[in-house]
């Protein structure tokens, strides 16, 4: 039997500099929101879904902008679902969705919240976040907890269920 390299075809890669990939690995503790004179990071704002963006089906809820991101406590495995509803309504944003499923036991809104403060804090290596919108009192507890310096404007309704 030939060995592998015998049937594999002979493929020649130059060695050019052409080749090279400059590689500079970036020193994220360069990154400032402006305050000390390092660059201005992004403002953003984020929202969550049900309750904020989603407040039933004949309403239209609080819209992001452009450039906000969207963090849900919605599984992953609603991702199809969502992005459906959310196209539907003209939102194109950027979606963190929940890694747990429904079914799993850790599944509850105290680890949706948990969840959502390791987002938000991996968002603010990258963006200066405003405020986050959210209508559940339990998962603002949670982000609270995490002390990100991040707003949190609480959206106090009865149109949706948590
Ligand atoms: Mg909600």
């Amino acid at each position: 039997m030939p060995s592998r390299s015998e049937n594999s075809p002979n493929i020649q890669v130059p060695k050019s500099e052409a080749n090279v990939i400059p590689f500079e690995p970036h020193d994220y503790t360069d990154f400032h929101d402006g305050d000390d004179g390092g660059p201005e990071l992004p403002l953003i704002n984020t929202f969550d879904i049900d309750g904020v963006i989603f407040m039933g089906d004949e309403f239209t809820g609080v819209w992001p902008g452009p450039e906000d991101i969207i963090i849900t406590g919605r599984s992953i495995t609603q991702s199809d679902e969502t992005l459906s509803m959310l196209r539907e309504r003209g939102i194109f944003n950027q979606v963190y969705f929940n890694p747990l499923r429904r079914n799993d036991p850790e599944y509850s809104r105290e680890a949706s919240g948990e969840w959502k403060a390791k987002v938000l804090r991996m968002l603010q290596i990258c963006y200066d976040i405003g405020i986050h919108f959210e209508d559940d009192p339990i998962q603002i507890e949670k982000i609270q907890q995490a002390k990100l310096d991040i707003n949190i404007v609480h959206l106090h309704h009865t149109l949706t269920v948590k």
